[in-house]
């Protein structure tokens, strides 16, 4: 059994674990104490993946029996940027997996006249061209604040990027591919389509009001 599909652009990771604890976050009846613990664990499941592809170099290391050169990360600590507010949900696990990350927060919210992604705060790390960046969401919806804030984040330096989130649906995952065809997406599930508001179906909901309790 294969834990992943993936093509060059989206990688979907379909591990029993990832399903099945996507799966209790999905419900109605899930609380928000519960859904935060389960989105704690994905994210360090997500984690994994995501940084299947790291560069590596060596160190010389001495272990008790001789001098030997051990595989280590290679380059500057990885940027991870959280697309406000439910990015942040998906923080705490990476971090968990990945102290060292350097965090940085971009916020957007929708004009109501014109519909597009308008930035209120965008606070990054420094040279982000020396480092792989993971911009984290985790609903990929229509497409159009991510597609904003890798626009920002591109602006900044970075060249080196991956989009992770939990679910995706297939209209924003089109319009990431021809926005910013050079970064890959990693999700935990591939929905079927968005809903006339916007909602990914079968979705979870409002990831950020399931995860702070809010309405
Ligand atoms: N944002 C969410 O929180 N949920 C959706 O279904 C779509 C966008």
């Amino acid at each position: 059994m294969t834990d992943h599909s993936t093509d060059t652009h989206l990688t979907v990771v379909n591990h029993p674990l990832v399903s099945h604890k996507l799966s209790l976050m999905r419900r109605t009846d899930t609380s928000t104490a519960v859904f935060r613990q389960l989105l704690r664990e994905i994210s360090m499941l997500l984690a994994y993946e995501v940084t299947r592809d790291l560069p590596m170099t060596t160190k010389r290391i001495e272990t008790p029996l001789c001098a030997w050169d051990a595989p280590v990360l290679k380059g500057r600590k990885l940027a991870l940027v959280s697309i406000l507010r439910a990015g942040n949900g998906l923080l705490d696990g990476i971090l968990e997996l990945i102290p060292g990350a350097r965090v940085g927060f971009v916020g957007l919210y929708r004009d109501p006249q014109t519909l597009r992604p308008v930035q209120y705060y965008c606070k990054l790390p420094g040279e982000l061209d020396e480092r792989w960046t993971i911009v984290v969401d985790p609903m990929l919806a229509t497409g159009n604040s991510s597609v904003a804030a890798v626009d920002l984040i591109k602006q900044a330096g970075a060249r080196n990027i991956v989009f992770l989130c939990l679910l995706a649906a297939p209209e924003g995952v089109a319009r990431m591919k021809e926005a910013h065809p050079d970064v890959r997406i990693v999700t935990a599930a591939l929905d079927d389509h968005l809903n006339d508001h916007g909602y990914i179906v079968p979705g979870l909901g409002d990831a950020g009001d399931r995860m702070f309790g809010t309405k």
